[in-house]
């Protein structure tokens, strides 16, 4: 089997250079591009970068690129490639997703039956079974996935499984939740540091305040969970269990925190409390039931990070109108305070009553969204 793989780290629109910076933090090189970040690496590569990765959606291997203008040449390009480096004898390899975008070809059911058969054939070819008889698919499974983008083929093969946002510690939701990649990518862009206050004044299920007390006390987000390729026979279990062990290792569950998230819903807090002690932080978060424009504090250089009710999700205009207005109002004595709002709303700097210093575009699922950057005195003193 493999020892060196072509990976890429797959990030929402806006949050590649995020995932990029992650990587690089690994003491990984990499190469940023549109929706993905490319690297290098082994078996450890991926499990590392599984486990540690806050703001990637999935981690994947590239078994090939090449053009694929006809069917044929798409058939030859997956027949061609080492199938037999990562699929066992008795592997499911379903093609499981195939997109194609500005391409001659571009019927998807038929590029993934072509796959298919390209990589069923190579693979009777290489473990010597006869033509015409199915491979037997009862083991591990390998989920391939087909990207034809102007003409060019790319193949992959998941490594993740279940999205990397599903962290494993929400057990429930609230109306609109944010995704725990997408609150991990907004709080590195934010100017926040874990010696700093943090407060989510419109917590909902406590997305943010999780998210921030993981990187606070550097503990891997997916230390709750498994990921597809630890079903490989190849993938060396002491190897990955070691990689586990080594983010154990690294938390630091002593540090001290000032985070606090806050709702006006008192049965979104309870939910905030069961995810957060689900993720092991039930003593780490203070969550209460509170509304935004009652939020005081004489504490100084913190942040506020709030996901607030948009227009089309959970309330109507009138009422999204007034609380952006209280919300401006609640804020403005808060000088030290950097505050970071996102919300699709485009009128949003008018109702809140000032001009955000820095907006950043991003995509909540494919909601369009901007991240309105307040900084507080001391930051914007430095800035000039
Ligand atoms: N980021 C959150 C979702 C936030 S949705 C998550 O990941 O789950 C917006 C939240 O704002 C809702 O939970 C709603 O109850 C809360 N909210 C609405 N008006 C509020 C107010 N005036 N004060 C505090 N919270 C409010």
């Amino acid at each position: 089997m493999k020892d060196k793989f072509n990976l890429v780290a797959t990030a929402a629109a806006g949050l590649e250079a995020v995932v990029g910076k992650e990587i690089r933090n690994l003491g990984i090189d990499c190469q940023v591009e549109n929706g993905k970040v490319r690297f290098q690496g082994d078996v450890e590569t991926i499990a590392k970068t599984n486990l540690w990765l806050r703001s990637a959606d999935r981690i994947k291997i590239i078994v090939g690129e090449f053009p694929a203008r006809t069917f044929e040449e798409l058939f030859q390009g997956v027949f061609a490639l080492d199938w037999e480096n990562y699929l066992p004898l008795g592997a499911k390899f379903p093609i499981s997703k195939a997109k194609c975008v500005k391409s001659k070809l571009h019927n998807e059911p038929s590029v993934q039956a072509i796959t298919k058969k390209a990589v069923v054939k190579k693979l009777q070819k290489h473990f010597h079974r006869p033509e015409g008889v199915p491979l037997q698919e009862t083991g591990a499974e390998f989920k391939i996935e087909v990207s034809i983008l102007k003409d060019k083929a790319t193949i992959m093969i998941d490594t993740t499984g279940s999205s990397l946002f599903k962290r494993g510690y929400r057990v429930e939701k609230g109306g609109a939740p944010i995704k725990e990649n997408m609150a991990a990518a907004i709080l590195q862009l934010s100017n926040w540091y874990p010696d700093k206050p943090l407060i989510d004044p419109t917590c909902g299920s406590g997305t943010f305040c999780i998210e921030a007390a993981m990187i606070g006390m550097n503990i891997a987000p997916g230390f709750n969970r498994d990921f597809a390729f630890e079903a490989w026979p190849w993938a060396d279990k002491d190897l990955v269990q070691k990689v586990r062990d080594d983010a154990e290792n690294q938390a630091n569950y002593d540090i001290e925190l000032d985070i606090m998230g806050c709702d006006i819903d008192a049965r979104m807090i309870e939910i905030a409390k069961k995810n957060a002690e689900e993720a092991g932080l039930g003593d780490v978060i203070k969550l209460k039931q509170m509304r935004l424009q009652d939020l005081k504090t004489d504490k100084i250089n913190g942040v506020i990070i709030s996901n607030p009710p948009y227009g089309e999700r959970l309330l109507d205009d009138k009422a999204v109108d007034v609380l952006y207005n209280e919300m401006g109002q609640t804020f403005a004595p808060l000088k030290t305070w950097s505050k970071f709002i996102l919300t699709s709303d485009e009128n949003f700097e008018k109702k809140y009553g000032s001009q955000a210093d820095k907006k950043r575009k991003l995509y909540n699922g494919t909601l369009k969204v901007d991240l309105y950057q307040y900084y507080g005195e001391r930051v914007k003193r430095n800035l000039n």
